[in-house]
């Protein structure tokens, strides 16, 4: 049976609806999202499912996490789609605010995350995280959710979200969910929509790097030679690298000794998008 999706903008409804949910004992998941849905989304409300009675999705294009020459203006925005995947995905409840709700004043607070915001995304993308941690601080706020679900997809902000629950006492358990690819390997993103299909099958190219770039590490090769090699596969295939590198996948520090897990991490842009993807792997 689907259960009918509630859509709601208010933050005030969306408290009293939860609020009546933790009143029957109910457990409640939060899946943020900036909407324009995909199978990787829907693989995270699935995930949410097995963890809550209640799964809440917000889709909120946030204005604060987008430099000033980036996509805000053209991220695509496709909420009633949007309403009837999340509906047959089993979610109970959308979020979607307009900014105003959001940020009804303007907002003169934003959480610093420190030293992660500063590298790879965060060097290319300065304030990035910064904006991302201020919007889930304020969306777990708002939903006061059991748990909160975010995708490897986006490594570096999965670790940024980790860092500020732990770091401000979120009474909340975040779980991450795994990528969700196209057959050919590119991991799925909004942001895909921006390619051609002729970009789409050139973009295979990240993932078969990564692929590439993990088992030459396994194979004993120096990580600034893989490092370089990745970069040069991306640039022949016609994509421009932001970074192709591999890091400690607990820190996204350079690697020492003995870490316990590499993550090989690539953004590249391509045509009028920026893709981003990783691949992890235990040492
Ligand atoms: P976005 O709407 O792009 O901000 O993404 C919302 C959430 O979905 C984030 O936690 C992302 O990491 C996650 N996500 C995006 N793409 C994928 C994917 N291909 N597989 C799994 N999770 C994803």
């Amino acid at each position: 049976m689907v259960t009918k999706l509630i859509t709601l903008s208010a933050i005030a409804e969306v408290r009293a609806q939860v609020c009546a949910w933790k009143k029957s004992a109910l457990r409640v998941a939060l899946v943020p999202t900036m909407g324009n849905l995909h199978d990787g989304h829907l693989s995270l409300v699935q995930l949410a499912r097995t963890h809550a009675d209640k799964v809440v999705a917000s889709v909120f294009v946030n204005p604060t996490q987008f430099g000033p020459n980036e996509d805000f203006a053209s991220y695509p925005r496709t909420l009633a789609t949007d309403q009837v995947l999340l509906e047959s995905g089993g979610c109970d409840l959308l979020f979607a605010p307009s900014a105003e709700e959001m940020y009804k004043a303007k907002p003169s607070l934003n959480i610093d995350v420190g030293p992660i915001g500063t590298i790879l995304c965060g060097a290319v993308r300065p304030g990035h995280f910064n904006g991302v941690a201020t919007v889930v601080a304020k969306l777990l706020n708002i939903v006061q959710p059991d748990v909160a679900v975010f995708g490897e997809k986006d490594f570096q902000q999965l670790m940024v979200i980790r860092q500020l629950v732990q770091q401000l006492d979120f009474p909340v358990e975040i779980i991450a969910a795994p990528t969700v690819r196209e057959p050919n390997g590119l991991a799925r993103s909004s942001r895909n929509q921006y390619l051609t299909s002729d970009e789409r099958q050139l973009a295979s190219v990240i993932y078969a790097t990564l692929l590439q770039m993990r088992d030459s590490i396994r194979a004993g090769k120096a990580i600034k030679d893989v490092e370089t090699s990745a970069s040069q596969a991306l640039l022949k295939a016609g994509l421009k690298p932001d970074y192709a590198v591999v890091r400690n996948a607990q820190d996204l520090e350079i690697v020492e000794k003995n870490v316990k897990s590499e993550v090989a991490l690539i953004a590249a842009r391509l045509g009028k998008a920026r893709l981003i993807d990783n691949l992890s792997w235990l040492c």
